[in-house]
């Protein structure tokens, strides 16, 4: 039923068009075109102009001729850089870049999957349900396109995000995150003349950090300093210094406990300085925590992984639940109560200038949504 020759030359023509992070209305525009063409109903809604973004999310139903309850699908229209001027390159089957770029296949190659999904029902005149494709912008940068959806405009429960590698896998468990910033406020003077009127800002944070158990705390949770921005000159007593970092868990009273370890460490080495007979206010300690994402965690028993697995099964495949250690947009609709599980397109080291993306896998995951669409047109029906 895929025509193979038709979804590689989606892919080719999508992944061609530059669509970094805020800059995704090129692309919008002609998926609009393509859904439009299909008989969709679509929208945009303002998540564009409140993320500052030159298109807000693109949402496209179909009501389809089964009387089931609506069906959500995702993916995602933004890319990384390098990202712009892409070249995608089909050899033996596979599809990379020119080795200048990425290739844009995260998550371009769901986008391609879905609107082959799309043609296929279509052409076939395949009985399905009410389907809403949410394609969202600006994932990449703190999944803000998601954040920032209305979903005023999303009546599904549950659904499919298309944004991961294992064509066999549909992840149910992704981690709650917070971010972390820190800004410790130290005093210059010189450091020649009279560093004993200074406070060293990098010291201070030096120490903070060195207290800290980073990396992996346990089988659930993580957690990493990542950047460390400070200081003028060598011969300057540093006055500030910004420290960031995150921490994940898929247990809330772990990501908890560990956010509060690494804030008391901050505080406990500015009160030891401070102890040592500090004058002013300083040294000082500004502490910021956002919660990035909250996590993921759909039961095994779930309409969700029941049809991906039924699915799998009639296709006589297989189908394992899988848990991601990052976030992704799912993990968004899973706190507004939307039951997302991940599916996978094949894709290859993403974010690089090796990624990669097979077509017979892009053509499974076709398959693979047809016969989801297929059996959730039964499911509630009667
Ligand atoms: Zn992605």
């Amino acid at each position: 039923m895929v025509n193979r020759e038709r979804l590689a030359e989606t892919f080719k023509f999508l992944a061609e068009i530059d669509s970094i992070s805020k800059e995704e209305g090129m692309l919008a525009g002609k998926i609009r075109e393509i859904l439009v063409i299909m008989g969709a109903e679509t929208s945009v809604d303002n998540a564009g102009e409140r993320i500052g973004g030159d298109t807000g999310n693109l949402i496209a139903k179909f009501k389809g001729n089964a009387k089931v309850p609506p069906l959500l699908l995702n993916a995602h229209m933004d890319t990384v850089e390098p990202g712009r001027g892409v070249t995608a390159v089909l050899k033996n089957g596979t599809f990379t870049s020119d080795g200048t770029t990425i290739l844009g296949a995260d998550d371009k190659s769901a986008i391609a999957i879905l609107l082959e999904t799309l043609y296929v029902l279509k052409e076939k005149e395949l009985t399905h349900g009410p389907l809403e494709v949410v394609f969202s912008v600006c994932e990449e940068i703190g999944l803000l396109g998601a954040k920032h959806l209305d979903f005023s405009m999303v009546t599904a429960a549950y659904g499919f995000a298309v944004d991961a590698t294992d064509t066999e896998g549909i992840v149910t468990r992704a981690p709650s995150a917070n971010h972390l910033e820190f800004e410790i406020h130290g005093k210059d003077a010189h450091a020649g003349a009279a560093p004993e009127k200074g406070i060293n800002a990098i010291a201070l944070a030096a120490k903070a950090i060195a207290g800290l158990e980073l990396g992996r705390i346990d089988e659930e949770t993580t957690c990493n300093i990542g950047i460390i921005e400070g200081g003028i000159a060598t011969n300057i007593v540093p006055n500030l210094v910004k420290v960031k970092g995150e921490a994940r868990s898929h247990n809330d009273e772990k990501l908890n406990k560990v956010t509060d370890g690494i804030v008391s460490s901050f505080k406990r080495v500015i009160a030891e300085y401070k102890g040592k007979g500090s004058s002013d206010d300083l040294p000082r300690v500004d502490i910021r925590i956002e919660k990035d994402f909250s996590r993921t965690d759909i039961p095994a028993d779930h309409p969700v992984v029941a049809l991906a697995t039924q699915a799998a099964e009639n296709l006589g495949r297989r189908m394992k639940t899988k848990i991601s250690g990052g976030g992704a947009d799912a993990n968004v609709f899973f706190e507004k109560g939307i039951f997302t599980g991940v599916l996978g397109t094949g894709m290859r080291d993403m974010h690089t200038v090796r990624e990669s993306v097979n077509l017979d896998d892009m053509a499974r995951t076709v398959e693979l949504l047809i016969e989801i669409i297929r059996l959730h047109s039964q499911a509630g029906a009667g």
